[in-house]
């Protein structure tokens, strides 16, 4: 898990705490997905190093510097929606975040909207790229309204998708975009159970079979770690893992969280969505499926261990139960001990369902304090969580994390910043922000980066000065306030 630094004095954390955030492209064709990440390539330090090798497999992982930290981000390549397509329904999802590119000439187009529609399904966040800005005849302006019109809420419209301008074609606001990548996996992408330790879990994203070497499968590691020699299976197919290769073709001895790499080792052709997990195939039941990376922003996220009776009311349960509710596992039978020991360290409850509970696990979850409840009716299941959901949500709602009023404006690269005094609470990187004018709410947008004097921070507390970039921009004045909240 990736924790937010508290202290103002500190720099950012070192680059091994981060995983780099899976993002996958959508959008029309012709619109500037390929464009697009080209010109993300091309910012690519480690490129630089390997002496510009030809990518080999569908997905890239790019490294720059992000706030004086080396930061990666791993961009998948090839799905587009058919792949996509296949992965939903499988509840789980091989990106974090989405970026659904939109040309600012030629607007909402069909294959917009059905993007829009599997972003939506898979839950993931997203980011509107407004693409070929450097163009004369672009109206982003009207494209922003037309994404309105489809249910796409943008951030300073009333809803909290962020989206940016860029060109592919002179690079502008590309830095920016990957800059925004970041904050919105750290806000709302990023699953705080994930880890290189964890119960490894990938995902299929290409799968061929090569003349000379057997089945080749792209994975993309949502949970924990693979090493050579390692057994792993999917769709009902044990192997052992041979080789792990990576986007610039280097043979590595182990794989991790947010990584994409060719491996070989099976002896079929896996379909593409197949969700490899370590050791043997034990089968659906014993599987750790979260739902998706999307259920992981803290505040608002309950997350639990669910034990069913049956496959059947597993099935019924999960459909029924709030979106927000992050399943950090699932599966019939018992409460097993180890079952428990993994809801304490994800900080998650267990919920049964028609289980039987055997003495000695009900004392180990007092011994550990891990909330334990076994129901027996379904509804009551339902609405006890979803109450509890619910009840989170107001209070985040609620939430008001701290005022600034903004005392200087100073230019920055192509924006401004906002030289604030931070008058009540604390203002957050990330945090959502309304800017008022004698009350008066002037536009909503997010906080993109902090700096004490010459030192990026990740929050400035009550009595401190400090210059603040948001995104979107909004076109503030000296006395403006600036409302911090979740
Ligand atoms: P894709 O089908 O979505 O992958 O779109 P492409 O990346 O192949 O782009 C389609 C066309 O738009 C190509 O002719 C590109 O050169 C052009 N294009 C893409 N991005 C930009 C941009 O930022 N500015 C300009 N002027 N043209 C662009």
């Amino acid at each position: 898990m990736v924790k937010k630094s508290t202290d103002t004095k500190q720099p950012m954390q070192k680059a091994s705490h981060f995983y780099p955030p899976v993002v996958a492209v959508l959008g029309h064709v012709d619109h500037g997905k390929t464009s697009l990440l080209d010109a993300i390539r091309k910012t690519d330090i480690a490129l630089k190093e390997h002496g510009g090798i030809t990518q080999r497999i569908g997905a890239s992982k790019i490294e720059f510097i992000h706030e004086g930290t080396k930061r990666q981000i791993t961009f998948i390549d090839t799905p587009g929606h058919e792949a996509f397509a296949k992965m939903r329904g499988r509840g789980v999802s091989a990106a974090d975040v989405g970026l659904l590119v939109v040309s600012s000439t030629d607007g909402v187009m069909p294959q917009t909207k059905e993007s829009i529609s599997l972003l939506k399904d898979t839950e993931i966040p997203f980011i509107v790229v407004l693409t070929k800005s450097d163009l004369p005849n672009k109206n982003a302006e009207k494209v922003r309204q037309q994404l309105l019109k489809v249910d796409v809420l943008l951030e300073g419209y009333g809803g909290d998708i962020p989206a940016i301008e860029v060109s592919a074609k002179t690079n502008s606001n590309i830095k920016e975009l990957l800059e925004l990548i970041l904050l919105v996996f750290e806000v709302k992408g990023e699953n705080p159970s994930f880890s290189e330790n964890g119960q490894f879990k990938a995902i299929v994203i290409e799968s061929k079979l090569d003349q000379k070497a057997g089945p080749k499968a792209t994975i993309v590691i949502k949970n924990g770690s693979i090493s050579i020699q390692n057994e792993i299976s999917a769709d009902g197919e044990t192997g052992r893992v041979r080789t792990i290769i990576d986007d610039k073709g280097i043979h590595l001895k182990k794989a991790t969280v947010g990584d994409a790499v060719e491996i070989l080792g099976f002896e079929k052709v896996l379909p593409v969505g197949s969700i490899v997990i370590r050791g043997p195939d034990k089968g659906s039941s014993n599987d750790a499926t979260p739902r998706s990376t999307t259920e992981s922003l803290e505040r608002s996220t309950l997350s639990i261990v669910l034990c069913a009776d049956t496959l059947g009311s597993l099935e019924a349960i999960v459909n029924a139960i709030h979106k927000e509710v992050n399943i950090v596992l699932q599966k019939t039978g018992e409460v097993s001990p180890a079952d428990v020991l993994f809801a304490k360290s994800v900080n998650a409850i267990v919920i049964g369902f028609n289980t039987r509970v055997r003495p000695d696990i009900t004392k180990l979850c007092v011994v550990e304090k891990v909330l334990f409840k076994n129901y027996s009716i379904i509804y009551e299941l339902i609405d006890e969580i979803n109450d509890v959901i619910r009840r989170k949500q107001l209070k985040v709602e609620e939430k008001i994390f701290g005022k600034a009023k903004i005392l200087a404006s100073f230019p920055f690269e192509k924006t401004k910043v906002l030289g604030i005094a931070v008058l009540e609470g604390r203002v957050a990187k990330g945090d959502k922000v309304t800017l008022t004018r004698k009350d008066e709410i002037i536009g909503e947008s997010r906080i993109l980066s902090i700096r004490i004097g010459k030192n990026p921070v990740s929050k400035v507390e009550k009595g401190h000065e400090a210059g603040v970039v948001i995104l979107p921009f909004l076109d503030f004045t000296i006395g403006d306030m600036l409302i911090s909240h979740g």
